[in-house]
């Protein structure tokens, strides 16, 4: 199967989900994750419909965003200090946010840039020591920090669920949606409005992230990947 062909089953699925759960298709955003492929997956892809592709590595973000600036970058990696401009310079929504040193550098460089930066913040909600994130008990702090920076714009929240459990993984995204709710309620009116994004779902386990709210889900291997099933 082409990389287009499974473009379209896995778009064509995700408003299969949102119309099972009882949602609008228009609010669950498909960002195929071309992470495992080139510049030729990609223009594959565009060329299927997708508008909405994410990246985990800043080089790469920024070769794959010059090359076709007329979509919109994800980017969903760890964040290094040093690499923060090339991000900034690129991203239409940063979904990997944790620290406060970073959002002030993000904050800094888009002030620079002339641009308000969207970020996600990204939460450890399972609490396993491999996954990055803050913490649930550190999440308002951060919030806190983040909301008094004039060019980051708070649009939600994200995390990366505990493979292999898909009862463990819904446990993760109804707590993501909880803690998005719980943050909306310290906000002011326009703070929380703008706070209604929740980046969570994968290849595995994104069917249950839109049951459980997700208005992003982050694909990669059922689109790109040959071996995928
Ligand atoms: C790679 C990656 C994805 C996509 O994962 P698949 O299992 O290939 O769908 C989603 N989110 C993040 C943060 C990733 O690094």
């Amino acid at each position: 199967m082409s990389i287009a062909t499974r473009y379209d089953e896995v778009l064509s699925d995700v408003h299969g989900e949102c119309r099972r759960a009882g949602r609008a298709e228009q609010d669950v955003t498909l960002v195929a994750v071309s992470k495992t492929v080139g510049i030729d997956g990609v223009q594959q892809a565009i060329d299927a419909g997708a508008c909405d592709l994410g990246e985990n590595r800043p080089d790469q973000l920024v070769a794959k965003a010059e090359a076709f600036p007329q979509v919109s970058w994800h980017f969903i990696g760890n964040i290094q200090s040093r690499q923060i401009s090339k991000i900034v310079r690129h991203a239409h929504l940063i979904h990997s946010l944790y620290e406060d040193r970073h959002a002030a550098k993000i904050n800094d460089t888009a002030a620079e840039l002339g641009k308000v930066q969207d970020v996600l913040l990204e939460v450890n909600v399972s609490g396993e020591t491999s996954k990055s994130g803050v913490t649930p008990g550190l999440l308002p702090a951060l919030v806190q920090f983040a909301s008094g920076l004039p060019n980051l714009r708070l649009r939600g929240l994200m995390t990366m669920a505990p493979q292999g459990d898909l009862d463990a993984a819904r446990d993760a995204f109804a707590g993501l949606r909880r803690l998005a709710d719980e943050m909306r309620g310290g906000m002011d009116e326009q703070q929380a409005a703008a706070f209604d994004q929740l980046s969570m779902g994968m290849s595995e386990d994104w069917r249950i992230a839109i049951e459980e709210g997700a208005t992003i889900v982050r694909i990669g291997r059922a689109i790109f990947s040959d071996d995928f099933e």
